[in-house]
């Protein structure tokens, strides 16, 4: 992929799922990866197989709901790479299913803070040092649940809304100034996002990544993790040089029905 070979990445969340496979894609195409996450042994395995893969990468603690956390993650770039090209803000967490008014405030709270208030910290955080360095990408890791409403998901719908919301707006600030702002909304895809959700009734049979849910899915299966790494890579690199702003569906043609 055309721009990634020998620039700076950041990836959050990047212990597993997703944003473990989009490190390890970083990584392969070349670029330095800063592995952050609030899981350390998960993290520091990501570190592993990037290292065994003969790339280069170094792990970072971060809560992203904690903003002071965020600019160490992004310092630790600047420290280690000297720069910073490209982040994938795509730390994030799923409650159980719950109505709206069985959603406990201390739930709502925390889901917001890890997947709205964290995307808006990481980027508060990564712009400065990008338009600094002459420019960049950032990929935040929206949903499907970011274009389309969810019964008994709402906090995490409200969230993903507010990231699609963010990333247009952000982009649209930093469109003159050499760094692009794009999002994916990945539908149902395997990772252990499910296993990790808290709160809500967590009633496996009435979550969206069961395998009820992929009668929803036009190709009829849920992604694999790497799936979505290859679109935050494209995102990233010089052949999106005209793209900014957008949030990319890549659930197997979930948003066309
Ligand atoms: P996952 O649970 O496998 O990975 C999420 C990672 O984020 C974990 O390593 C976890 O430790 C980390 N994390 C959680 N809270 C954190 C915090 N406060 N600070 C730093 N790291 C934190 O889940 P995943 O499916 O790979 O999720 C990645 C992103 O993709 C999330 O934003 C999620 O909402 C989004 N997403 C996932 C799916 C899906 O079907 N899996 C669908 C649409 C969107």
């Amino acid at each position: 992929m055309n721009g990634l070979d020998g620039k700076v990445a950041v990836v959050t969340g990047a212990g597993s799922g997703i944003g473990r496979a989009t490190a390890l894609r970083f990584a392969a195409e070349g670029a330095s990866v800063v592995v952050a996450d609030i899981a350390e042994d998960e993290g520091k395995e990501t570190v592993e197989l990037i290292e065994d893969d003969g790339g280069a990468a170094t792990f970072v603690d971060v809560d992203v709901s904690d903003a002071e956390s965020v600019q160490r993650m992004v310092d630790t770039a600047v420290e280690t790479y000297g720069g910073l090209d490209f982040a994938n803000n795509n730390a994030g967490i799923l409650t159980g299913f719950a109505e709206v008014t069985d959603i406990e405030e201390e739930n709502w709270d925390r889901l917001l803070d890890v997947n709205l208030k964290g995307v808006w910290a990481c980027m508060k955080a990564e712009l400065p040092v990008m338009e600094e360095g002459g420019g960049g990408a950032i990929v935040n890791t929206a949903s499907e649940a970011g274009l389309v409403g969810m019964g008994g998901l709402s906090s995490y719908v409200a969230s993903k809304h507010g990231v699609v919301g963010l990333t247009k707006s952000v982009a649209l600030e930093y469109a003159g100034r050499g760094v692009r702002v794009n999002a994916v909304a990945p539908g149902p895809t395997e990772t252990n996002i499910q296993a990790n959700s808290r709160g809500g009734s967590a009633d496996p049979s009435s979550m969206p990544f069961d395998t009820s849910a992929m009668v929803n899915v036009p190709m009829g299966r849920a992604a694999k993790p790497e799936e979505m790494a290859g679109a935050i890579a494209f995102l990233c690199s010089d052949d999106a040089s005209y793209i900014t702003g957008h949030t990319l569906p890549v659930d197997g043609g979930q948003a066309a029905d």
